[in-house]
């Protein structure tokens, strides 16, 4: 059977949030099955929780911020990612700011950290989101769509006219039945123009921004000293940036991603038509008996997803 999990232990780490340039205190915590992925600000008297959800999601400039009311936690979308690699279904985020520290910019570090506590198998089936008819979302000449696939399989593609970015690859195919997250998607960094940053700067934003956390192109190249961790790692952040927003839906899937330029905005308005959509896809648990194998890879390091 492929099992719901949760991490052995608590576990803790501090970083810079991303937005406000504040030590954020992080920490992860076991949660019973059927829990979910539940943010917690323990800031706020009383602490105020959201659950990772579609409709949970309030904004998506920049990054991927739940929200309850006025309160906020941005900058979920790279552990979310990081829970979806290794999969991770239920678990207690806790951080006393409204962030979740930016790490590198990438999820490697939250891979490393679910890793440490140990990742654990519940006992409990674990449920996939079985895509059964296409799903699409468009806005303008952007795309996504969900297809039917016996496991998750990403085609995805971006389209930047920045020369640092013509020069690397700009789609993606990846299978995660035969290859490994940890190792050629995690590591991925996010990345951002030199004039968007300072335009940012001046509304008060990315204040905690920089080449620890973050590829910075200038007019024509790429400015950090150590270059890029890929290749293609532009291409490969964007569909980080996918896998961790599309788990919002609290659970993997089994189906082909297909998406042009997808963003924050639109892999939400892809999780949320997925919610709505309830005629195009349905549960689906493996009991891994003598008909039935895993559509994962399955290593060492990992889990069903790594
Ligand atoms: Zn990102």
């Amino acid at each position: 059977m492929i099992q719901q999990r949760s991490i052995k232990t608590s576990i803790r780490a501090t970083g810079l949030g991303l937005h406000s340039g504040s030590k954020v205190l992080l920490t992860l915590r076991p949660a019973a099955p059927n829990t979910g992925i539940v943010f917690r600000r323990v800031d706020l008297s009383p602490c105020v929780e959201i659950l990772a959800k579609p409709e949970n999601v309030l904004e998506t400039e920049l990054a991927t911020s739940l929200g309850q009311g006025e309160h906020r936690i941005s900058t979920v979308e790279h552990l979310m990612s990081a829970f979806a690699g290794l999969g991770v279904d239920n678990c207690i985020v806790e951080v006393d700011h409204a962030e979740v520290p930016v790490m590198d910019g990438s999820a490697a570090p939250f891979v490393f950290l679910l890793q440490s506590a140990g990742v654990v198998d519940q006992g409990i089936a674990k449920r996939f989101i079985r895509v059964t008819k296409p799903i699409e979302v468009k806005m303008d000449d952007k795309w996504a769509r969900l297809t039917p696939h016996q496991g998750f399989r990403l085609n995805f593609s971006i389209d930047f006219d920045h020369p640092a970015v013509r020069n690397t690859r700009q789609t993606l195919l990846f299978d995660f039945e035969s290859a490994s997250f940890v190792k050629e998607i995690s590591r991925a960094r996010t990345f951002g123009f030199m004039r968007d940053f300072e335009m940012l700067r001046e509304r008060g934003l990315a204040r905690g921004a920089s080449m620890e956390n973050a590829v910075a192109l200038d007019q024509d190249r790429v400015m950090n000293d150590e270059g890029l961790r890929y290749p293609d790692e532009f291409v490969r952040h964007k569909a980080l940036d996918a896998i961790g927003d599309l788990y919002m839906m609290g659970h993997c899937m089994l189906a082909t991603l297909e998406a042009h330029k997808a963003g924050h905005h639109l892999n939400n308005l892809l999780a949320r038509e997925v919610m709505q959509r309830t005629d195009c896809w349905e549960w689906k648990s493996f009991d891994l008996g003598a008909e039935e194998k895993s559509p994962f890879l399955q290593s060492d390091e990992s889990l069903a997803f790594a």
